[in-house]
């Protein structure tokens, strides 16, 4: 055993049952809950992360009825003969002695469907559906559901539930006064507000008996207005253990709220603070959670006894062996979470099975499979993350693979995105990738532009040559105040005070991001910084730990006009779950977003603008293009044109829609089949 981690490999007694590590893998929603099949997928997923090692595993949320639904077709455990395919999955989970909890969810006023109930009838600002005010007769019953489900549960094989009373879902939503108005036996001072999830926990360990896990999910840090305050959080907790709940998870933050909690910009372990606290209060196995990747980063929470347990979600997404690797010392060859939320919440919020970015098999275990094949010698072009998820892939089918880079370093674009702040996180993937091309024997010609002669030493090609920056055709695009984004992230090249930045996608809002911080702030990086800038209330004596924090955004350095033709809101091609945050977090650094903008010239004056037909001179020292990309494709059409095998993938395959987890997915889909 790895004595680097000998807290996370300390057994937890729980008395009638003991959990082999300190491992959790936190509930996520996958989607393959409601896909045809989906339980025979989950089975094989979860199984990968049991037998990875991971102690204790907690499901997707399952609904305990209709009206808790998240969606008119989420997943609802009611009926003993919706039992057996949960049995396929803790069979699965449980062939490698690892322990498996249902979470029940029920979204109350958060469900995306008419029929979802709050305590109150207030809908919510995330939600186009106003709920419908829950009867008394409608909370007994709800509580029912609880146990039912719970018991429903214990007969397909889980060792438990995890009952979820946080990120704003409806136990959250009895709890506070923002969101319950009652005056009933269920609302009005705490102690009411307290009776539903108290008679829930009641219910279930009525129903279940003793030996059955029950883990709560405690909204520790509301992270909205009119949200509990600490002294009333505590008084939960206590009464909870009081009901034999067997562990408290942390959950932080509603979904509404306006503070980001696990996105890239969240420094690693922001919020184990929260578990630390309330461990002071309560002595409970206590699970913290939120942006912790790395064990390393988990084995410290654990030795300074600021938790229990640690939860961590997505990395089981990016590595199904993360444990293993940790105990055999592997920590080199973990595939780390990047916090991007691109293929897994991203996907859930637009009702698609979660995947990983820089994990495509997640979710896809039974489908992305290994074809038979026959050894070739292939020449890759290009080290990005196309060019490196294929070389390893392939590699791992025993090809020979020679991977040509004209760069110093491998990575591609994902050099330039590693130094924007809130995307450090990114240099993971390319030490992953470093030493897994190493492992798997790929030969590696750094400094070196691939020629089309050399094909000739190989049966096959595949070009992953990438994108050139789109080339605008403005009066004065030579001038020398225009540079494009290569120009200023890769080539360092130097850059005034005033900026205009043309183009308002992805790579627009990060260079922005960029050119609005100076070295001295890196809130990613920095805790104490992050909460200062987004005003968070690190000693929760204000309700929800917000309420009259002002906010100290650091001043930018720079000022910037962010610039698109478009006149629809700006950032709206962003991610689904991360975009408010770019557009806050540049919003808050006075960056000025001008849209419906035509671009007349560039001179010594700075650059002309016409914006509903109004002419403008933006007195700028620099224009940085970020007006999309190109393929870079050239080389493909040289080789194809002189017969040679070739593929192409990734942004050298087409530029529309490119992102890195086409990149990558499009590598490894190429290598399962060549
Ligand atoms: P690239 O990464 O462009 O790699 C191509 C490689 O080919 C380069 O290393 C190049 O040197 C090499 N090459 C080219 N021609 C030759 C030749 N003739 N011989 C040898 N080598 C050659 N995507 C996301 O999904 N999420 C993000 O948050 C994100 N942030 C980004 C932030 C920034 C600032 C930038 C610039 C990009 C970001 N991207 C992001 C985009 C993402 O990085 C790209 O989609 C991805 O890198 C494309 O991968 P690729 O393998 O197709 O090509
Ligand atoms: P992009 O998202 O396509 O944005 C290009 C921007 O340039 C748009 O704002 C577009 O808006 C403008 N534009 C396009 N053609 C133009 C022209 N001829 N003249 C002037 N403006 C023009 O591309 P990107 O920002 O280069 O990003 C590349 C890829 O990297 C993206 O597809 C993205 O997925 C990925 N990426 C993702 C993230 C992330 O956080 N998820 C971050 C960075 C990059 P108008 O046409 O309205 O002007
Ligand atoms: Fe992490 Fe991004 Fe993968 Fe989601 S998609 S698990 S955030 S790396």
């Amino acid at each position: 055993m790895s004595e680097q981690f000998k807290n996370l490999f300390t057994p937890l007694d729980l008395g009638f049952t003991q959990l082999k590590n300190r491992f959790v893998m936190g509930s996520m929603h996958t989607g393959l809950e409601e896909v045809k099949g989906g339980f025979n997928r989950m089975a094989k997923y979860l199984e990968d992360r049991a037998s990875g090692g991971v102690g204790l595993i907690v499901t997707g949320g399952v609904s305990p009825n209709l009206a808790g639904r998240a969606s008119p077709f989420a997943c609802q455990l009611s009926f003993p003969w919706q039992v057996s395919k949960h049995k396929k999955v803790t069979d699965a989970v449980h062939k490698h002695d690892s322990k498996i909890l249902m979470q029940i969810l029920h979204t109350g006023r958060y469900g995306y469907q008419p029929l979802c109930v709050s305590p109150s009838g207030i809908k919510s600002p995330i939600s186009p559906f106003k709920p419908w005010k829950m009867s008394n007769l409608h909370i007994r019953k709800t509580i029912y559901d609880f146990a039912n489900s719970s018991r429903l549960a214990q007969k397909a094989g889980y060792d438990g539930v995890e009952v979820m009373g946080s990120e704003g879902y409806l136990i959250n939503q009895f709890l506070v006064t923002k969101t319950n108005k009652r005056t009933d036996h269920w609302g009005g001072n705490y102690e009411k507000r307290m009776n539903f999830p108290l008679e829930i926990i009641r219910a279930i360990r009525k129903k279940c008996g003793k030996e059955f896990i029950i883990m709560f999910r405690l909204s520790m840090l509301d992270l909205i207005e009119e949200g509990s305050s600490w002294e009333e959080i505590v008084q939960l907790a206590k009464e909870l253990k009081k009901e034999d709940v067997n562990i408290i998870n942390t959950g932080i933050g509603w979904h509404e709220a306006r503070i980001p909690t696990i996105a890239t910009k969240v420094p690693r372990a922001a919020f184990t603070w929260v578990t630390a606290k309330m461990k002071k209060e309560i002595d409970i196995p206590l699970v913290t959670t939120n942006r912790i990747n790395k064990p390393e980063v988990a084995e410290d929470i654990l030795a300074n006894g600021e938790a229990d347990l640690i939860s961590m979600a997505r990395p089981y997404l990016a590595d199904a062996e993360l444990v293993n690797k940790a105990k055999e010392n592997r920590l080199d060859e973990i595939n780390i979470c990047i916090a991007c939320n691109q293929a897994c919440l991203d996907h859930t919020f637009k009702g698609k099975v979660s995947s990983c970015l820089v994990n495509p098999f997640a979710c896809y275990e039974t489908e992305l499979v290994h074809t038979k094949t026959t050894q070739k010698k292939i020449a890759v072009v290009g080290a990005g993350p196309s060019g490196m998820a294929f070389s390893v892939e392939a590699a791992k089918k025993g090809h020979s693979i020679t991977l040509f880079d004209q760069d110093e370093d491998i990575g591609g674009q994902f050099n330039m995105a590693k130094v924007i702040p809130g995307k450090e996180e990114f240099n993971e993937t390319i030490r992953y990738y470093k030493r897994q091309l190493d492992l798997n024997g790929v030969i590696l010609k750094m400094k070196t532009e691939f020629k089309v002669e050399t094909a000739k030493e190989f049966d096959q090609v595949i070009i992953a040559t990438g994108v050139l920056p789109r080339k605008l055709k403005i009066e004065g695009i030579e001038h020398e105040k225009v540079l494009t984004y290569v120009d200023y992230l890769k080539h360092k090249q130097d850059i005034g005070t005033k900026i205009a930045v043309i183009g308002a996608g992805g790579i627009g809002f990060d260079v922005s991001e960029l050119l609005t911080h100076s070295k001295e702030s890196q809130s990613s990086l920095n805790k104490d910084d992050f909460f200062k800038e987004w005003g968070v209330d690190q000693t929760i004596s204000t309700r929800g730990g917000i309420a009259d924090i002002e906010a100290q955004v650091p001043k930018s350095p720079r000022m910037v006009y962010l610039c698109q033709r478009k006149t629809s809101k700006i950032g709206k091609g962003l991610g689904k779950t991360t975009g408010w945050i770019h557009r806050m977090g540049l919003k808050n650094k006075g960056v000025h977003m001008l849209t419906g903008v035509f671009y007349d010239k560039v001179d010594d004056q700075g650059l002309h603008i016409t914006i509903a037909e109004k002419k403008q001179i933006l007195d700028v020292d620099h224009v940085i293009i970020c007006a999309g990309q190109v393929s870079n494709n050239s080389l493909y059409e040289a080789l194809k044109f002189k017969g040679v095998q070739v593929h192409k993938i990734g942004g050298a395959h087409s530029s529309g829609e490119l992102d890195a987890k086409r990149a990558i997915k499009q590598g490894i889909t190429l290598a399962l089949k060549i």
